[in-house]
């Protein structure tokens, strides 16, 4: 089963702390929501209060158009999986994935059909009467997935699930996850800290910041165009330059930067192009750097010089300095093909279309 949530107006005060600030979301029946922050952002709060284990102070929640905000978590139609699995050690996997229809009520046999099922479903079918510690890591999470769908919620809420994973099976298990959301169509909602796992999972993705969403989208347009300069950041690599704004005329924007002056399509500006003088940063992804006098329309940067370069297979990550701002730092990723070496002179250009210009001033260049 599955159904659409409404957060609306959230705050969540702990003492004087506000945890959660007035936060605003809506999900689809059947979406793959990811909260996505650093440590402390508010996420499992957040997830704390669709779950029922958190009231809000202010603000309420619609699950599947009821209102939810003071009913209790056992009366939701959620379930929570946590990271530390909590699977009875005691009992097979088949008890383990059916004790939550036991709690509520089912015969034995429909309870085994149900639990087999889930089982089934996360590819343990045959392991039915073996118990937890006869399981690896990656095997218990899926048992707990497999108990938290048996009882059919329309939610599912998933705080760090993979966090105690290693790489690799974090990887395999992101993919599994993605793939059972799609066959079930149970909406869920997933927390993490780890922005390659949101965009290998998510339908959208809410990026959260010191109790707020900062930014909420497709993994793509999170990526390719962020909303403020901490989504930029949290999303991945990327280069930030503060400009100003000198003029628009005709769709395209005129800013001064320390690299020179710089014509931009107005559509490189997440929101209204601010009037003359305003001060705005650029941001630019490292693989967004291109060869001078390429095809594509380009932004040109003049000349920089290659600091240090690292071989990463795809690409060669360089560091470089720009001749007219040397104390400026770029990172870039020169193509497969390129051999950079150290204190080679490279023109630079940007791609037109994947600068993104946002109007806040990062937090050193402030006031100044
Ligand atoms: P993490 O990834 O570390 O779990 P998070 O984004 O999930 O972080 P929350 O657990 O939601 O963050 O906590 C948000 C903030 O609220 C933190 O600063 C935390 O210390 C505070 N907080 C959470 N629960 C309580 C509580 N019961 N009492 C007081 N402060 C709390």
């Amino acid at each position: 089963m599955t159904a659409d949530v409404s957060i609306r107006n959230a705050t969540k005060d702990f003492g004087s702390f506000r945890a959660l600030n007035d936060v605003s979301l809506e999900i689809s029946a059947g979406e793959f929501i990811v909260l996505l922050g650093p440590s402390g952002c508010g996420k499992t709060t957040l997830l704390s209060i669709l779950g029922g284990f958190l009231e809000p102070t202010s603000g309420t929640v619609l699950i599947g158009g009821r209102d939810m905000t003071h009913v209790a978590a056992a009366r939701r139609p959620t379930t929570t999986m946590f990271q530390d699995y909590a699977l009875f050690p005691h009992m097979s996997l088949l008890d383990n994935v059916g004790f939550g229809l036991r709690m509520r009520g089912l015969a034995r046999s429909e309870r085994h059909r149900k639990a087999l099922a889930h089982l089934d479903l996360v590819g343990l079918r045959m392991s039915a009467s073996r118990k937890p510690h006869e399981l690896s890591g990656g095997q218990r999470q899926r048992v707990a997935l497999a108990r938290a769908l048996a009882v059919d919620p329309d939610v599912l809420l998933l705080d760090e699930p993979l966090g105690a994973l290693d790489l690799k099976l974090r990887r395999q298990m992101q993919d599994e996850l993605k793939a059972i959301q799609r066959r079930v169509g149970t909406t869920f909602v997933h927390v993490t800290h780890d922005q390659e796992e949101a965009m290998a999972i998510a339908d959208r993705i809410v990026v959260m910041n010191q109790g707020r969403i900062e930014d909420i989208g497709l993994p793509t347009d999170i990526y390719m165009r962020p909303r403020s300069l901490f989504s930029a950041g949290f999303m991945g690599e990327a280069n930030f330059l503060p400009a100003r704004i000198i003029g628009a005329a005709d769709g395209e924007v005129r800013v001064e930067t320390a690299l020179g002056e710089v014509l931009l399509p107005a559509a490189a500006f997440a929101a209204a192009v601010p009037p003359a003088g305003g001060r705005i940063t650029l941001c630019i992804r490292p693989e967004h750097f291109r060869p001078a006098g390429g095809a594509e329309a380009s932004v040109a940067l003049g000349r920089a010089s290659i600091i240090d370069s690292a071989f990463f297979g795809g690409h060669h990550r360089c560091h470089l300095r720009p001749e007219a701002a040397p104390d400026m730092i770029l990172t870039a990723h020169l193509p497969q093909t390129a051999q950079p070496r150290t204190g080679d002179l490279i023109d630079l250009a940007v791609a037109a279309a994947s600068v993104v210009a946002l109007a806040e001033a990062p937090a050193s260049t402030q006031g100044d």
